[in-house]
């Protein structure tokens, strides 16, 4: 399994490009500014067809990009927690940088909790973590021990709450019950800075403890 990290603009925003070995597919998990086209770039080099966009949740930073693919025919996933955040994203507008154009996404395939979703020849369950904001969502492959968790954890730290539906208390209950409940040896990639585990950030993350 490859796993490309775009850190991308405006502000440092990871998106993770996954080329499974055994499929003619790819899948991405956010969309932040200049992905589409750096990641049609990668696709056309490696004759890989996007089979997904995974949204972590609705936040600017990792959906600005998001139109682009809906344009492009990639169906997108999301929560429903974060439809408006979505598709109304200038709400959002107090909290972005000015002079900055959001479109709306168009989400495809709504996901929920415990939902289990196969794309790429890869089988995902859906785990939702509200906290960050209403919507969050984590996608998590046991067989390649993988975990992508948008904001609602990083290595060290944890995503902020003071954004509008964001709720600290909430977070940190989403982190114990559906991230710190994953196999410990679980890569863990942050929708900010760098992969962790699961067995790391519960023996040392100073904002949650296991
Ligand atoms: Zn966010």
């Amino acid at each position: 399994m490859e796993i490309r990290c775009y850190t991308l603009p405006p502000i440092g925003t990871n998106s993770y490009l996954l080329i499974p070995p055994e499929s003619e597919g790819a899948i991405l998990v956010d969309a932040p500014l200049n992905s589409f086209a750096t990641v049609e770039k990668v696709l056309v080099q490696t004759g890989r067809k996007l089979s997904a966009l995974l949204l972590t949740h609705g936040h600017w930073d990792h959906t600005l990009d998001g139109w682009r693919f809906n344009q492009a025919g990639i169906p997108v996933y999301a929560h429903r927690g974060d439809d408006l955040l979505l598709s109304q994203p200038e709400a959002m507008s107090a909290f972005s940088i000015p002079g900055l154009k959001m479109q709306p996404v168009h989400v495809d395939h709504w996901v929920k909790g415990d939902d289990r979703i196969a794309i790429a020849g890869m089988d995902w369950e859906v785990r939702a973590v509200p906290g960050h904001s209403p919507g969050s969502v984590l996608f998590w492959c046991e067989q390649a021990q993988l975990a992508f968790v948008g904001d609602a954890l990083f290595a060290g730290s944890v995503g902020r709450t003071d954004l509008p539906g964001g709720d600290f208390a909430e977070l940190e209950t989403s982190i114990r019950t559906q991230i710190y409940t994953l196999p410990p040896a679980t890569r863990v990639f942050p929708g900010h800075g760098p992969e962790t585990s699961v067995g790391t950030e519960m023996q040392s993350n100073p904002y949650v403890h296991a």
